[in-house]
């Protein structure tokens, strides 16, 4: 089977590998260049882990996070005192990491040569396949040269093109993208804080979690409600002057950080959840298929259980040439799979993002009054809810038809 993937983010790439352990000849194209700078880090939570290990990339994370799992967690007010604390038992199964390491990592895991950076993909025709690229080397390069042909035909294109994708207005509607009414700024201590407890604090209208990466650098985000676009030029300054009486160590890890690897993400989701996640013989994954808030830290962990899920799905007609209508009963049991699932955890993050991000005195009171009653057990009970997940049990591979809505497109 020949698959293309558009996009080398965390879904396409763990995607790309399990394919291509399958058998399934996979390229994936990446707009962006191989060095871009990608600094801040991400939890993987333990059904991101599952997905990890049965896509085969199990001992490219123990590489990367050496067994190391936060040390407890929990809840804190502003002037560090804490709602709650969660023993390091109830966080053992979480991992933390540094985007790029992770993504070098992934990269490295795949047949060299198989992602094409600095090259665009559009989805010319769900249906059959086609795809057209544009970049270096490729016919139509605009800056001369090349003599690949830039259309491709693949017997599955899968689309992991992120939270903007392209690909999601040709494969059914797009319903567009919406801000939620806050934004973060994240960065990664350059060197070892030791001693940082993570913890998530909760103020007006104002957040800000501190989270050690296994060689203690502190991956740190600061939230806070207003309009989608950061408005100082120094990030310093804004992450301190809404953040800087906060509690220990907030200050020092905010002026430790190099002001220019500080990035700045307006939080936005799909406007509406979408009716179908695949047309013909292409399919969406990742934030393509279903981008939330990262209230729950889940949407990249939701891309790695799509990626495990449509692995595990067409393993047995990765390594030969797929039957058309074997292709369609599987990707209709892909969608069955995951498009309930990723939209009700996309709810609740959503939900989460408003009781965390209230500006309203009263309300910030019940919530942390609430916080402080709840039982250690109940707040370790919500992450096992989600960690719960297992990749299908496909037996043969051939699964019947699943009863699904009529396309939209
Ligand atoms: C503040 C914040 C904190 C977060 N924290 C967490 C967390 O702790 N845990 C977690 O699980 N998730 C977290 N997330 C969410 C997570 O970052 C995303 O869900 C995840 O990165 C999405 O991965 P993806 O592969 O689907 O998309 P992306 O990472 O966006 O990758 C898509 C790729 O496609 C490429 N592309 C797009 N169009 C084309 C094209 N036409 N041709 C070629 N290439 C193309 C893009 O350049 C990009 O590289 C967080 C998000 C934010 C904003």
């Amino acid at each position: 089977m020949d698959v293309v993937v558009i996009g080398a983010g965390l879904a396409g790439l763990s995607l790309a590998h399990g394919f291509q352990q399958s058998g399934a000849r996979t390229m994936v194209v990446e707009q962006a260049p191989a060095d871009r700078p990608q600094g801040n880090g991400l939890s993987l939570m333990p059904n991101g882990l599952t997905a990890l290990h049965a896509l085969g990339l199990g001992p490219q994370l123990e590489q990367l996070t050496r067994g190391h799992s936060p040390a407890g967690g929990g809840q804190r007010t502003p002037d560090g005192r804490w709602l709650y604390r969660l023993p390091a038992r109830a966080v053992g199964s979480v991992r933390v990491v540094h985007r790029a390491e992770l993504h070098a990592v992934l990269v490295q895991a795949l047949v060299p040569g198989t992602v094409r950076f600095g090259v665009r993909a559009t989805l010319v025709d769900p249906l059959t396949g086609q795809v057209q690229l544009q970049g270096p080397g490729i016919d139509d390069d605009p800056s001369g040269g090349g003599d690949e042909d830039p259309m491709v035909r693949a017997d599955l294109v899968v689309c992991a093109d992120g939270l903007r994708s392209r690909a999601r207005a040709a494969i059914g509607s797009d319903p567009g993208i919406r801000y939620a009414g806050y934004g973060a700024w994240r960065g990664v201590t350059p060197a070892a804080v030791p001693g940082v407890e993570p913890s998530e604090t909760w103020g007006r209208g104002l957040r800000f979690g501190l989270v050690p990466l296994p060689d203690n650098r502190v991956y740190w985000f600061a939230v806070r409600n207003g309009p989608p676009t950061a408005t100082a030029q120094d990030a310093h300054r804004e992450v301190l002057d809404l953040f800087g009486t906060w509690h220990d160590p907030i200050r020092r890890v905010v002026e430790s950080t190099d002001a220019a690897t500080i990035t700045w993400s307006p939080i936005e989701e799909l406007a509406r959840p979408l009716t179908t996640l695949f047309r013909g013989v292409s399919v969406l994954v990742g934030d393509a298929a279903h981008a939330m808030t990262p209230n729950l830290g889940q949407g990249g962990n939701q891309g790695l259980e799509d990626a495990a899920t449509l692995v595990r799905l067409l393993t047995r007609s990765a390594a030969g040439a797929p039957d058309r209508q074997v292709l369609a009963q599987l990707l209709a049991r892909y969608d069955e799979l995951r498009r309930p699932r990723t939209q009700r955890i996309a709810r609740l993050s959503r939900q989460l993002g408003r009781i965390a991000s209230t500006d309203q005195a009263l309300l910030a009171i019940g919530r942390d009054a609430l916080l402080r009653l709840t039982p250690t057990r109940a707040a370790a009970a919500s992450i096992d809810a989600l960690a719960d997940w297992r990749p299908p049990d496909v037996g043969d591979g051939v699964v019947p038809p699943a009863t699904r809505p009529t396309l939209s497109a």
